[in-house]
């Protein structure tokens, strides 16, 4: 029983491996038509059948290589499979990969809704599904024990910041994965961008991303969304993602006035 770890050129995006028993359960494979490709041509020189893909959360860069593994099953958590089986995620694959001007497998299908807050037998492999929302509304994280190893999508990366969809959901799950790698660590945290994590090292992020959060917070109490703008990020990020920073101000200006 094995797990490897596989990185696009695009964002450092991560793409899991597991195998066991002549069978392969591939998570979040990415991006690109040829990236995807290696990550198959490996499955088959370790001798061993994607028999599954799960995914993390329905960003494009995350489900756009399900459709390099026809003959797996695509499983993935409930509010996952809602934005796969309505379209809009493979639509948006569709026109980013345009954008990008990156060939990719296609757009995604989902094949087995997976309960979040429960364990599942994915092939070889007991997988427990945890709620993340934060970065995205429909973010799963999947433990696997006896591989010692958590994947959490967009969340904890040491090359990125938070991007929140939702900064009250983004404090909660942070909260909670400070809990678990406390009380509870896996050896190996791996998030959808950037290196792949000790459990200690993953702490350090949370924590940091966390404090980030509850700073921008209290920045757009005090002082508006000028005052949000000023808060330092966690970590240096590419100047590119000013995007990304303006996006989190906004969403911390709705979460204060919603309430
Ligand atoms: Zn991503």
């Amino acid at each position: 029983m094995t797990f490897e770890r596989f990185e696009s050129a695009l964002w450092q995006t991560a793409s899991l491996l597991l195998v066991a028993d002549g069978e392969a359960v591939a998570v979040d494979p990415c991006i690109s038509s040829a990236e995807v490709a290696l990550i198959a041509e490996r499955a088959r020189a370790l001798g061993a059948r994607v028999t599954h893909v799960l995914a993390t959360h329905a960003d494009w860069d995350h489900v756009c290589g399900i459709a390099a593994f026809p003959d797996a099953v695509a499983a993935m958590g409930e509010p996952t499979a809602e934005l796969v089986a309505s379209g809009a995620a493979g639509a948006r694959v569709v026109e980013r990969a345009a954008k990008y001007g990156i060939d990719v497998p296609g757009p995604p299908r989902v094949d087995r809704v997976l309960a979040v807050g429960r364990a599942h037998r994915i092939g070889p492999l007991t997988v427990e599904a945890l709620a993340l929302p934060g970065h995205t509304p429909d973010g799963t994280a999947y433990r696997i024990r006896q591989l010692d190893l958590l994947a959490v999508g967009d969340h904890l990366s040491a090359a990125e910041f938070p991007f929140a969809s939702s900064t009250v959901d983004y404090r909660t799950t942070l909260a909670a994965l400070i809990d678990l790698l406390r009380t509870d660590p896996p050896a190996h945290v791996v998030p959808g961008h950037g290196p792949m994590l000790r459990s200690e090292q993953a702490l350090t992020i949370a924590e940091a991303d966390l404090a980030y959060l509850d700073a921008l917070r209290e920045a757009v109490r005090a002082g508006g969304a000028e005052a949000g703008r000023a808060v330092p990020l966690p970590r240096p990020a590419p100047p590119d993602l000013a995007e990304m920073q303006a996006a989190n101000v906004e969403a911390q200006v709705a979460e204060l006035l919603q309430g």
